[in-house]
């Protein structure tokens, strides 16, 4: 055996997560590991829940990184909100609610599914049309923001409907954390999970989760077990909760949450609204050189995601031999389409440290020399200048 130590190229992570890593946190994570009860560990853990009630803007008392990737806070959400028997409406308008329907069927639920064209937001109409034809349904569930579409939904909206109809909400904010206008206490969400690796630039493998009161009572009062005993969160509680008197539930990814701290502290740094409007400048930037050289947007105009850029693949470029020649000569990655979109897109993030002129700038020129290659008629030459202009404009 010669196998050696595993050194990963340098790329540049402009797809739909993980983004590009700021080098704070990476430094951040290699510090000395210690236990996950040394006090000085709980201290971390006190900041990391203050951080996060900043990041989310709730108050929460039930705020945690779950010790697993987005998906994880998903199920979090579901095994803990849904008991067997319970009608959840469930919002699919892409990849991600699908998901959700899985989790609502995995937990004895039955699923009322709203359906939107992939590309387009959550239609609070239709939500509004599920609510009086099911008076019986416990749960709305949402993405807010579609990664796999790069549409955006609008929770204060969908979150007052189901509220009037004495519904709880649960909301995927995976890729809206830290890059989307998210109120969780002002608009009332009642549980809210995200993930560490996208718009707040951390590495993969942590997801925030929140719950408010209403959730928490719904909780306490379930009739059953949580099916789940890792995810269970009266379990998990004793730990993050338990203030001086901690007890083990599972040992905590230590040095991961060094990590998502430093993440949290770059964000308080920077200030959260700072952030949202950096996200917006750069995707102006970005679609600014985009539309220069003849690229399409696919989700309208007013649901854009800042940090999830989904425009059509122009005829005569060959989806895969563009992304690797980005991959293989720029050291650049973008991402494909997924599901009903898969060959028919790309998907261009702009996500936490990734959202930046210096990448915007990179995507565009590289772009341009590899579609200059294929049979593909864009307009060369445009591209930089169009995005230096709102750039300057912008103040960058
Ligand atoms: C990435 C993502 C997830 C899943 O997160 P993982 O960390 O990959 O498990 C869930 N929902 C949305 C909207 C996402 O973008």
């Amino acid at each position: 055996m010669s196998i050696r130590s595993f050194h990963p190229p340098v790329r540049t992570l402009m797809g739909p997560g993980p983004s590009d890593v700021h080098p704070r946190i990476l430094e951040a994570m290699a510090r000395p590991t210690i236990g996950h009860l040394d006090p000085r560990f709980i201290d971390m853990m006190d900041e990391m829940k203050a951080l996060l009630h900043y990041a989310f803007k709730a108050r929460n008392e039930l705020t945690l990184p779950v010790s697993a990737p987005g998906s994880a806070g998903m199920e979090t959400c579901f095994v803990n909100l849904v008991e067997p028997g319970d009608t959840v409406i469930v919002c699919q308008n892409g990849v991600f609610g699908g998901r959700m329907k899985e989790n609502v069927e995995r937990c004895g639920g039955k699923t009322v599914l709203v359906e939107d064209e992939w590309g387009m937001p959550v239609d609070p109409n239709k939500v509004a049309d599920a609510l009086k034809t099911h008076p019986e349904a416990k749960i709305v569930a949402f993405v807010q923001a579609e990664t796999s579409t790069g549409a955006c939904s609008d929770v204060e909206t969908i979150t007052r409907l189901a509220h009037e109809h004495g519904c709880l909400v649960i909301v995927d904010a995976v890729t809206s954390l830290g890059g989307s206008p998210l109120e969780v206490d002002e608009w009332n969400v009642d549980a809210i999970y995200s993930g560490s690796q996208k718009c707040l630039s951390c590495t993969p493998g942590l997801s925030p989760v929140s719950f408010n009161q209403h959730s928490i009572d719904v909780i306490k009062n379930r009739k059953t077990k949580v099916q789940s005993w890792f995810l269970d969160l009266s379990l998990v509680m004793n730990y993050w909760g338990g203030g001086t008197k901690r007890a083990y539930h599972h040992t905590a990814p230590i040095n991961a949450l060094y990590g998502l701290h430093e993440a949290l502290v770059l964000l308080q740094e920077e200030g959260l609204e700072n952030a949202w409007q950096r996200h917006r400048d750069m995707h102006i930037a970005l679609k600014a050189g985009l539309e220069a050289m003849g690229l399409r947007f696919i989700v309208p105009e007013a649901a854009r995601l800042p940090q999830l850029n989904a425009v059509a693949i122009p005829d005569g470029a060959d989806d895969v031999q563009v992304r690797s020649a980005l991959l293989n000569r720029y050291g650049l990655e973008i991402g494909a389409g997924l599901g009903a979109l898969a060959g028919r897109i790309w998907r261009i993030g702009l996500m936490g440290y990734s959202a930046s002129p210096k990448n915007i700038l990179l995507c565009l020129s590289a772009l341009e020399a590899v579609l200059a290659e294929s049979k593909a008629s864009i307009a060369a030459g445009a591209a930089i200048n169009a995005a230096q202009k709102v750039l300057a404009d912008r103040g960058y």
